[in-house]
């Protein structure tokens, strides 16, 4: 196995043959292996630092009815809120305080939080805060819509494509969904000039290894500046309850196949994976993440945007909590950034 992990480092990529043996037969030595050389390689490009991004959670009402998400629309059972542009540039004022130089603003397609509002807020934080980047992550628009948030200064998009595989894609979504133009959406964002974030989720219901090759290969060619992969967790309120979630084992090799093939992408640490396991945030790390974001909304708020069961959104995993965080990373010889940690294309 170790062979296919010191090919994947030098070449940055793998025969499918190649990706499905290191898939199926990882066992705890190879596991421990791949992680130590993908740390190398985050090590060799990044230093000890670990980028910070405050996230926003700016609304839990959405159009879409993904079968794997707690704020899904067929889900009665959460109370719903949506913050207002002020409350969202509140939660920027203290998270500037903090040290916190990218904001991340995300949220379900809420149709009330309306692309005039979302061109507003971003033009308010770009005037407010010009040292930072602002990164959205609010799902699927029209081009000229992320054409007109990317005027008004935002300059990253996350959208996850959750599985490349469009059989798997319609399993995890009701019909009137389409993984066709999520990708679209994706390619758009890219041309427009967003640095771009895209990911799965680590063990999906109905998620094959042939699966995870599709994503491996679409994410190759993609070249996403941003890769985001945590494990999927059920929520008690969804069609998906009663699936079992991710390993943390499969998520960490993940995430150090990822960091090898692409050495310069910012990759954090999930708060999926940090709920899975207390130690998961520091095992990401050690795996080759490099970025964590702590959740910056207004604290009343946090236990309403419940993707998943038991989200964890306090402690270190909260912007009040960096003192924690720092100490949490010191011990494993990491540090907080406080830059605004932009993509940066030197290869090394
Ligand atoms: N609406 C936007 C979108 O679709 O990209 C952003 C919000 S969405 C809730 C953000 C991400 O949460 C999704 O891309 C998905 O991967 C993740 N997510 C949702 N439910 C999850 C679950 N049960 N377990 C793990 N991750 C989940």
């Amino acid at each position: 196995m170790k062979q296919w992990i010191d090919k994947l480092r030098k070449e940055r990529t793998l025969r499918q043959e190649e990706f499905r043996q290191l898939l199926t037969g990882c066992d705890a030595e190879t596991l421990r292996y791949i992680n130590r050389q993908a740390r190398e390689v985050s090590l060799l490009h990044f230093g000890n630092k670990i980028y910070i991004r405050g996230l926003i959670e700016v609304s839990n009402c959405c159009r879409n009815n993904c079968y794997y998400c707690g704020i899904r629309k067929g889900n009665p059972a959460i109370e719903r809120y949506r913050l207002t542009g002020e409350s969202i540039l509140d939660c920027c004022k203290q998270g500037y305080d903090l040290g916190f130089r990218t904001f991340v603003l995300q949220g379900g397609e809420d149709p009330a939080l309306t692309d005039d509002r979302i061109e507003k807020t971003v033009s308010a934080i770009r005037r407010n805060y010009p040292d930072c980047a602002i990164t959205l992550s609010l799902g699927e628009k029209p081009r000229d819509v992320y054409e007109r948030f990317f005027r008004a200064g935002a300059n990253r998009y996350l959208l996850r494509h959750e599985t490349h595989n469009e059989q798997h894609y319609q399993r995890l979504h009701p019909a009137e969904m389409s993984g066709k133009r999520r990708l679209q959406c994706l390619q758009d964002l890219k041309d427009i000039g967003y640095q771009t974030g895209t990911g799965i989720m680590v063990g999906s219901p109905g998620q094959t290894v042939e699966h995870i090759i599709e994503d491996i290969l679409f994410i190759e060619r993609l070249r996403p500046e941003m890769i985001g992969i945590g494990p999927f967790l059920p929520h008690y309120d969804t069609p998906f309850a009663e699936y079992p979630g991710g390993t943390v084992e499969q998520t960490l090799l993940l995430l150090s196949i990822f960091r090898l093939m692409h050495p310069s992408a910012l990759i954090p640490a999930t708060t999926a994976l940090a709920t899975l396991t207390p130690d998961g945030r520091e095992r990401g790390i050690l795996a080759g993440a490099n970025v964590v974001m702590p959740n910056l909304s207004p604290r009343e708020e946090r236990k309403k945007y419940e993707l998943y069961n038991d989200k964890a959104s306090l402690g270190a995993e909260s912007a009040e909590g960096l003192a924690v965080l720092q100490k949490q990373l010191n011990a494993i010889g990491y540090e907080i950034s406080t830059e605004r940690g932009d993509f940066n294309t030197i290869e090394l």
